[in-house]
């Protein structure tokens, strides 16, 4: 018996080698174009979208959740382009060893280093900011303030507006198929959390489990799951027209496809979210660095205003402007992806090899289940918090659905890919 388990286990890896090789022979002859990306995002936008979920890879959830932070990037022609959705390391990153003043990781007792989250710019500057709060009102109730106290308060929630724009958003991520776009294959659903209730989660979770209870089913089964249509209806805020989800309703049984090679070539796709919402960057600069900018304001961009003369600029950096535009050479290769020896991919996902040269003054301190006062302000200010989420330049991929302070944008902005 054992050895038989034994055997599986050993098959199972070598499929996955196999499945390995496959995905990057593929890669490696046809790199995966904005297009191929963007068609791994499912964003509802028709007045009708039918959606099959599908059921999640081994040690996944039907309903993964993922953090990106929302900010403001620079765009071409000099524009803003609020909404642009990024990748938060901290968050979605394996945590990595603290590293002490002199550089080395610290240690416990045991001697075993002490992990924390990656370092993430943006996170580091809600923290910054976040700090600045005066904790000296902290647990009194606005009620019960004196004028002096409600003065603290005021600048406090001044602090926590600014602060919260660099907070790192909690989305959530379904994997499955868009069935008005079969040809396109596995891909991504992702909304964002809302704090009232009223986002896309809420309105689906009692359909899924409803659909459990009366079918005794997973509603994600290739064969008793269900698709799913999601109604889309125009909503309008601040004079701008977006999608909105007005329904979601289980279709009924049905199996995924009805043909057997379709459905299995889905049901093996390895294609994960991180392969699609993947960490932004820009030539010749990591995602750290991108991140940095963001802070900074000045996040390059792809200037394609004049036909006749697109190029990269990079604010204030005219050594990486310059290196940018002049990869003549070999404008085909890929910049991101470098490639190492297959015994260091493990390791590459391990701490120490990417946190090599940044210090703990470099990335600030940062607390997973910080009780600080930011947390605080998050209760008594979400019911309150709508004017300022607002966005008029939203990208698709970014689900604003489900909320009513989040409009749409035209549907054409996708300047948030990383490429
Ligand atoms: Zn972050």
């Amino acid at each position: 018996m054992e050895n038989q388990a034994q055997t599986g286990q050993d098959l199972s890896q070598l499929k996955s080698m196999f499945a390995d090789y496959q995905k990057k022979q593929s890669q490696s002859t046809t790199r995966k174009s904005r297009e191929d990306i963007l068609a791994k995002y499912f964003v509802p936008r028709n007045s009708k979208e039918v959606f099959r979920i599908l059921p999640p890879k081994p040690g996944k959830k039907h309903i993964e959740e993922a953090f990106f932070h929302v900010l403001t990037t620079n765009a071409a022609g000099g524009k803003k382009k609020h909404g642009t959705v990024i990748y938060c390391p901290a968050h979605n990153d394996p945590k990595v060893p603290k590293l002490g003043a002199d550089g080395k990781p610290v240690v416990d007792d045991q001697g075993a280093p002490l992990l924390v989250p990656a370092p993430c710019p943006a996170c580091a500057e809600y923290k910054r900011l976040i700090k600045q709060q005066d904790p000296s009102i902290k647990g009194i109730k606005k009620e019960n303030m004196t004028d002096e106290q409600k003065k603290i308060k005021a600048k406090n929630d001044e602090i926590w507006n600014e602060a919260r724009k660099w907070q790192a958003k909690k989305f959530y991520i379904v994997r499955g198929i868009d069935k008005g776009s079969e040809k396109d294959g596995v891909k991504f659903w992702r909304f964002k959390h809302n704090y009232k209730n009223q986002g896309t989660l809420d309105k689906l979770l009692p359909i899924l489990e409803d659909y459990m209870t009366s079918q005794q089913a997973d509603f994600s089964d290739p064969v008793n799951g269900t698709d799913l249509t999601i109604i889309m209806t125009d909503a309008e805020f601040n004079n701008h027209v977006y999608k909105q989800i007005s329904a979601i309703t289980a279709r009924g049984k049905s199996p995924l496809h009805g043909d057997p090679t379709v459905m299995r070539a889905w049901l093996d796709d390895d294609v994960s979210w991180r392969d699609v919402f993947k960490p932004k960057a820009a030539p010749n600069i990591t995602p750290y660095e991108y991140l940095e900018m963001c802070v900074a304001g000045t996040t390059p961009y792809w200037e394609d205003t004049d036909q006749n003369n697109k190029h990269w600029v990079f604010p204030g950096r005219p050594d990486l402007e310059e290196k940018a535009n002049t990869r003549t050479m070999n404008l085909d290769s890929n910049d991101e992806e470098f490639e190492q020896a297959s015994d260091l991919e493990e390791q590459q996902t391990t701490p120490r090899v990417t946190i090599n040269n940044i210090t703990e003054t470099k990335v600030g301190e940062f607390e997973d289940d910080a009780s600080d006062i930011g947390k605080e302000a998050i209760k008594e200010t979400t019911s309150t918090q709508v004017v300022e989420e607002s966005n008029d330049d939203l990208d698709d991929n970014y689900d604003d659905s489900d909320s009513d302070n989040e409009p749409d944008g035209d549907g054409s902005d996708y300047d948030d890919l990383p490429f």
